[in-house]
């Protein structure tokens, strides 16, 4: 029977084209994203299910899941994907994003984890990739609550790989540098008010910086990796965090 993958924020980005990854080796996916438009484009193009939920509220998360049990009965792969950044200095950073983005990208992982996990279970197989950030290894100024949120993803993504070990459930992490997304270029725009500088000098100056290999790494290769961390061949790696970050945390 075929595998059906529930993919977070998979309407743009780096979800999109693990999506796309997913689908091209016939994995069902399902689509979910607060953007219906986008989200239900990516769902359609792909044959799959498309659930509009705004993940930062505990209640979508169950209703997510029903509605992938209801339609394919089971869950094998959980890429918890959604996020979004906010740009601001720490006694600045207002308190209502801070609970919104720990909800979106900690909280929702967490519940989203809790709930396929008896499904996983059943079959003695699951996948589970956080995408996390290079942001869950190391701050940076001005992302107090981002990089908070992608920190405990570690702790979940560790935790729940121990738990998941005897049962055949696998759950990494992937820490990304800068990916060529919306995400980021919002990212520049916000960097380039916050620091006063053109986005270019902000592209160069500040985010490429600590990069070995100055470049954007593209949404395709985030998405390869996870498809081979879902794969039979992924089976070894659990508890990982695996960093795509152009030699970032080399020094
Ligand atoms: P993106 O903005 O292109 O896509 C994010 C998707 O998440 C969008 O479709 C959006 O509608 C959806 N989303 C946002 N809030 C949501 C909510 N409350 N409920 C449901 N869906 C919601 O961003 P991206 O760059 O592809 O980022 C995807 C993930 O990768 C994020 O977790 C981000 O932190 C992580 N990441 C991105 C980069 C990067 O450089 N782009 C680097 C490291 C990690």
């Amino acid at each position: 029977m075929d595998k059906c993958a529930i993919i977070t924020g998979g309407g743009s980005g780096i979800g999109k084209a693990v999506v796309e990854a997913l689908s091209r080796e016939g994995t069902n996916v399902v689509v979910a994203d607060r953007d219906e438009e986008k989200g239900g484009r990516v769902a359609r193009e792909h044959g799959g299910l498309f659930v509009g939920v705004d993940l930062a509220a505990e209640a979508s998360c169950r209703t997510l899941i029903d509605k992938t049990i209801s339609r394919y009965g089971r869950v094998d792969i959980l890429i918890n994907n959604a996020g979004f950044q906010h740009v601001a200095p720490l006694e600045d950073f207002p308190e209502e994003r801070w609970q919104t983005m720990l909800a979106l990208m900690l909280t929702a992982p967490f519940l989203l984890t809790k709930y396929v996990w008896p499904n996983m279970k059943e079959r003695g197989w699951g996948r589970i990739v956080n995408i996390a950030s290079i942001h869950a290894l190391v701050a940076s100024p001005n992302k107090v609550a981002y990089i908070s949120a992608k920190h405990g993803l570690i702790g979940l993504t560790r935790t729940a790989a121990l738990e998941g070990g005897p049962h055949g459930i696998t759950v990494n992490a992937l820490c990304p540098a800068y990916v060529r997304t919306p995400l980021v270029e919002n990212q520049i725009a916000d960097q380039a008010r916050v620091h006063g500088l053109p986005e270019e000098a902000v592209v160069e100056q500040i985010m490429l910086k600590p990069a070995a290999i100055k470049k954007i790494i593209e949404p395709r290769e985030i998405a390869d990796l996870t498809a081979y961390l879902c794969s039979e061949k992924g089976r070894s790696v659990t508890g990982a965090c695996w960093t795509v970050d152009c030699g970032w945390t080399a020094q």
